[in-house]
Formats: structure tokens, C-alpha cells, sequence
């Protein structure tokens, strides 16, 4: 089809061409005096974006490896931690605790919200033993488009008096919300690099705290490949303990660079313009949105139930066939009843309002029942709400 492909997931997100420039470099040699320099600049420059001054581990691996590497580094099998059921991707971490023999403790929900610190708050003050080793819970939950308030979770540890250690995934989340990891003492925050950093997929990232990695130096979970020491060790001269991503490195450096370009505030201000026009053309539709709570509605993605009686999938083949647009699918148990709008990473007005002509065609043609207006409605909201614009000439 002419014309490029709408890459409208919530991530992998569109890689910028500046970035796909950066990647198009000859592989040089990752034992070289030129890769360290290129290796400290990553190594460095990535804590500005987790906002930490503490370690950065970067794998080539995609996020799945990272949420690995936070729990090998940290717990011991028979340990208790602590999780809540935002959605697909909170289950599936659980799963993988669960593989390496931890108890998890997974505060049911409904898949239309974000974690609730009150709830977590409670089970950890019911906790007098300190059974519960790590409280685990995904920042934006990308199945859904549900945030969880990661900074009121910290005060729910802090105020249990609990010495849990705190895990948070910002896979989805990272360089498209707000995120602090210093300053809302997160031990672990585990990212990718193929959401709000616009790179392709391949780099997973842990950002660990001193406390993650005392627990590291005591934990008996076996690990190789995910071992923070030894990459700490290597990483401290500029290197790695295997052959790095290199060239999604070089990426990475650039990708780092446009992000303090933009500002991290903009970008986060960017994010929340779309979201909130992607909202308003969802609502101008008569189309519901999965996640219930307005303040912890996405600024990444919006999460949009079918009519009853309506495949999700059966839209979204439409949307792609008539229009070249891809939507996220429905995962685990909203498989089919939901599809989801991606507005993050290399995204702007205008690529949002193409993006949502796309799907009020496609909901007419493939005879969803909606009322039009829904890109009219995203225009006014871009128009009221603070966009970068030259008022008149
Ligand atoms: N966690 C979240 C919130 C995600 O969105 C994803 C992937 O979309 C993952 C974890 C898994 O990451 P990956 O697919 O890169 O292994």
C-alpha cells in the first residue's frame, strides 16, 4: 500500500529516522577504546531518563529478559512477594515468579484500573513477619491503558513501616510518563527500548537501587547471562560481559539526546495532549474506555471496548486492510472485546488525527455501531488544551 505504515501499538512505537540513521552504522569492535566511549555514554546517559544517579543495567534482551533479571538478582526461591492483577502483563510477570518457586500474593482486579495503594498499603501492615520480600506492580499496564500511582505505592510501603523491596515495570512507561526512580525509591525498575525510547525491540534495562543490590549479594535464585555483578564489574570500564546490541546502542545514544532535546516535561506534556484527544474522540464515538478511573487513564495508550456482539479483531483486520493502520489486539482475558490506540514514542497532532481518521473509517466499514465526529472531537481537544501553536500570523 502507498504511503507508510500507521504504527499505531502500544509499542513497539515508530522508530524516528533520526534514530534508524544512528542504527545504520558499520558494527565496530565492542572491545574497542570507541565502543567504551559509546558504552559510558549509554551507560550514563540512560540514568537522566530513569532519573537516577544509581546503576543502569542495560541486556539485549526484550522486557521479558529484564522482568528475569529483577527477580533472579533478587529473590530466593520460597520467598513471598506481593503483586497487583492490573492485567495481562502483571499476570504474566507473576508467572514468571512464579516458575522460579516464589509465593505470589496477587491482589485481584478487574483489568479496568491501576494498582490501588490502599490495598497494598493494607496487606503489607497485616504483614508483621516480613514474609513479603518485594512488592512487584507495572507502572502503565499496556493491555489495558491503566497507570498505577507508583509514587502513592511508596507511601504505602513507607507507611506499613515495610522493608520490602519495590519492582516496578516500566516498559511502557518509560520516556512517555513521568517516572522517578531515585526519588520514589524504586529498587528495581525494569524497561525496554521499544515504547517511549523509539528504538526497535531488543535492549531490556534494570535501574537498581543500593538496597536491590545488597539483596543481590544474599539471594539464592542461580543466574548467569542476568547476573548485575559481573555486568556492573565490566560496565564500570565502559564494556560488557558479552557482545552488546551495539549498533542499538548507538541508537540508544541518540534516542537519549532527543528526549533532553524535546525536554522530559514536554515529552510528558506531549504524551497527555494525545491521550486526552485520543479520549475525546473514543467518548465522541459512544465507544467506552477500558480503564474506568480518569486519573489513571494512560497517556500511552486508550484501551477501547467493542459493542457486545462486536470481534475487536475482525475491526482491527479492517482497519489494516482499508487503511494501513495496525491496533493493538485485545490480550489474555479482553482478548477480542478490546482494541487499543498507541500514542507514544514518535507521535504528534497530526500523526494522532490521521491515526483516529483511520479508525472512524474502519468502525464505519466495518459496520461498528458509533456516531462520527470522534476526529473532531480530538481536534478540539489538541486546539484547547495548550498544543505548540503559532496563534496567528
Ligand atoms: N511489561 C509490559 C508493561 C509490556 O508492555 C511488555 C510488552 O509489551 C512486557 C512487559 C514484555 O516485554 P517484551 O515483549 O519486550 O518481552
Amino acid at each position: 500500500m502507498q504511503g507508510r505504515h500507521f504504527l499505531q501499538i502500544p509499542g513497539p512505537s515508530p522508530v524516528p529516522d533520526r534514530i534508524l540513521r544512528a542504527i545504520a552504522m558499520p558494527v565496530i569492535d565492542h572491545r574497542s577504546a570507541e565502543f567504551a566511549e559509546l558504552g559510558r555514554a549509554v551507560l550514563e546517559g540512560c540514568k537522566t531518563v530513569f532519573r537516577t544517579t544509581q546503576p543502569v543495567i542495560i541486556y539485549p534482551s526484550s522486557g521479558t529478559g529484564a522482568w528475569e533479571a529483577a527477580i533472579v538478582n533478587t529473590l530466593s526461591p520460597g520467598d513471598t512477594v506481593l503483586m497487583a492483577e492490573t492485567g495481562h502483563f502483571a499476570t504474566l510477570w507473576r508467572q514468571i515468579a512464579a516458575k522460579f518457586g516464589i509465593k505470589v500474593e496477587f491482589i485481584p482486579g478487574d483489568w479496568r484500573r491501576g494498582a490501588d495503594p490502599a490495598a497494598i498499603g493494607a496487606k503489607l501492615a497485616e504483614d508483621k513477619a516480613h514474609r513479603i520480600k518485594a512488592v512487584m506492580v507495572v507502572h502503565n499496564e499496556t493491555s489495558t491503558g491503566a497507570t498505577s500511582r507508583i509514587a502513592e505505592i511508596r507511601q504505602a510501603i513507607d507507611a506499613a513501616g515495610h522493608p520490602a523491596l519495590f519492582m516496578v515495570d516500566t516498559i511502557s512507561s518509560l520516556a512517555s510518563v513521568d517516572y522517578r526512580h531515585d526519588e520514589w525509591r524504586v529498587d528495581v525498575t525494569v524497561s525496554g527500548s521499544q515504547k517511549g525510547l523509539m528504538l526497535p525491540p531488543g535492549l531490556g534495562f534494570n535501574a537498581i537501587s543500593e538496597k536491590a543490590l545488597t539483596a543481590a549479594k544474599r539471594n539464592t535464585l542461580p543466574r548467569s547471562y542476568w547476573d548485575w555483578q559481573e555486568m556492573l564489574k565490566i560496565n564500570s570500564t565502559g564494556f560488557f560481559p558479552y557482545t552488546p546490541a551495539t549498533n542499538l546502542l548507538y541508537g540508544l545514544r541518540e534516542a537519549i539526546a532527543m528526549l533532553h532535546e524535546e525536554g522530559l516535561e514536554n515529552v510528558f506534556a506531549r504524551h497527555e495532549r494525545l491521550a486526552a484527544a485520543c479520549r475525546a474522540a473514543v467518548k465522541a464515538w459512544g465507544l467506552e474506555i477500558l480503564c474506568e478511573e480518569p486519573a489513571e487513564q494512560s497517556p500511552v495508550l486508550t484501551g477501547v471496548l467493542m459493542p457486545t456482539g462486536h470481534d475487536a479483531d475482525r475491526f482491527r483486520e479492517v482497519a489494516l486492510r482499508n487503511y494501513n493502520i495496525s491496533l493493538g489486539s485485545g490480550l489474555g482475558k479482553v482478548a477480542r472485546k478490546v482494541f487499543r490506540i498507541g500514542h507514544l514514542g514518535e507521535c504528534n497532532a497530526l500523526t494522532l488525527l490521521g491515526a483516529l481518521a483511520g479508525v472512524e473509517m474502519a468502525l464505519a466499514d466495518a459496520g461498528v455501531p458509533h456516531r462520527t465526529g470522534g476526529v473532531m472531537a480530538a481536534m478540539a481537544s489538541l486546539q484547547g488544551n495548550g498544543g505548540p501553536r503559532i496563534e496567528a500570523v
